[in-house]
């Protein structure tokens, strides 16, 4: 499963050429099918090749990487039955590595002078990693989800009540049985609090899900702290002692789905509703010059499509065309993509990337401050 550490590592890959290969490819759910793999992987490298102003001469997939990819495929393509796999290749920086995706995402092969991470954003939003409490009164389960992976963690349950307590009781004495029931309760969630704040410092802040009866999951969110309470998705109703593993993750994950389609509209209505302070841009122009100013708070960008450009060595400034800066144009390289430079740079800066179906304009920034000589 990919990480943002993971992604990080990625972004530390640095080649003098574009001869890092990335490749997005999508392995069919059939084995039978495996067979004709490698061609398609062959067609994407041929969509690949380029040629022109900022390239010195052909770029296109070399024989050692080609022999990289067709020994993974060969080796592990039946591990990654029915997902994208992203496989990262560079036989000069002996870089090999493959990483099967949670979400099903636009096969590509990119050639660069580091690996194309965009898609792997995308999956990390569309298909987050997270947690799932399942609680009742006595008992808590904790489930760290994936992509089709479970971690289960069970907590001892709790102790209960010797079971005449329950019964031939009334008025006060009752009253005070029931107290004791919502006591104990309260011990045993806050246990299960605690197990999810272990989880969570282990993998950072993750979407949480909490399932259970009606009435236990507001009285265990009631005792998470603020900030987990903050990473809340959603809950859903089951009796938690008639599930397995797997139907907890088809509940949970209808849930990340739904929370996942909400923060993206989130995103575009607060964006829309920006006041015109000259903090916001839209477009690729606007946004390759926000880019370029390291101005950049927020970016939301398309999933698909590669916008081909120039990065200059020197300034680091991205163009549509050569000599977007007072440096010579000659000087300018060509980059396969640069929606994926203004989201490596924004990271770089600190800022977020948000993957997004239809983002205005077709890529939008909200920026720090608004930019020298420009509003928006
Ligand atoms: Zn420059």
């Amino acid at each position: 499963m990919i990480s943002r550490a993971e992604v990080d590592k990625l972004l530390s890959v640095r080649a003098a050429g574009p001869s890092v290969l990335s490749l997005y490819l999508q392995v069919p759910l059939d084995p039978a099918e495996l067979r004709g793999l490698p061609a398609r992987a062959g067609e994407l490298f041929d969509l690949a090749v380029r040629d022109g102003p900022g390239t010195s001469g052909v770029v296109r997939v070399r024989a050692a990487d080609r022999q990289v990819v067709r020994a993974l495929l060969a080796s592990r393509a039946r591990d990654w039955l029915g997902h994208t796999v992203a496989i990262f290749a560079c036989a000069e920086l002996a870089l090999a590595e493959a990483f099967p995706l949670p979400c099903p995402l636009q096969e590509r092969a990119v050639l660069a002078t580091r690996p194309h991470v965009r898609p792997l954003l995308t999956a990390m939003q569309r298909c987050p990693f997270y947690h799932v409490v399942m609680v009742d009164r006595r008992h808590a389960w904790l489930f760290t989800i994936t992509g089709e992976r479970i971690e289960t963690t069970v907590l001892p349950p709790a102790p209960g009540l010797r079971s005449h307590g329950f019964s031939g009781w009334y008025g006060l004495q009752a009253y005070r049985v029931n107290d004791r029931i919502i006591e104990l309760a309260r011990h045993h969630y806050h246990d299960a609090a605690v197990l999810l704040e272990q989880a969570s410092r282990v993998c950072g802040p993750q979407p949480l899900v909490i399932g259970g009866h009606d009435d236990t999951v507001p009285q265990f969110l009631a005792v998470l702290p603020a900030g987990r309470r903050d990473q809340f998705a959603g809950r859903f109703v089951a009796d938690p002692h008639t599930l397995t593993p797997a139907r907890v993750r088809d509940l949970a994950g209808r849930v990340i789905a739904d929370w996942a389609r909400a923060r993206d509209q989130r995103l575009l209505i607060e964006f829309r509703q920006q006041p015109p302070d000259g903090r916001t841009a839209t477009g690729l122009a606007a946004c390759l010059a926000a880019a370029s100013q390291h101005a950049i708070e927020l970016v939301l960008v398309p999933a698909g499509g590669l916008v081909p450009g120039y990065a200059c060595p020197r300034c680091g400034a991205l163009s549509s065309t050569p000599g977007g800066c007072p440096h010579a144009p000659g000087a300018s390289l060509a980059v396969p993509d640069l929606i994926e430079e203004i989201a490596v740079s924004t990271l770089a800066d600190g800022g977020q990337v948000q993957t997004l179906t239809g983002p205005p304009g077709s890529i939008a920034a909200r920026l720090r401050f608004p930019l020298a000589g420009q509003t928006s």
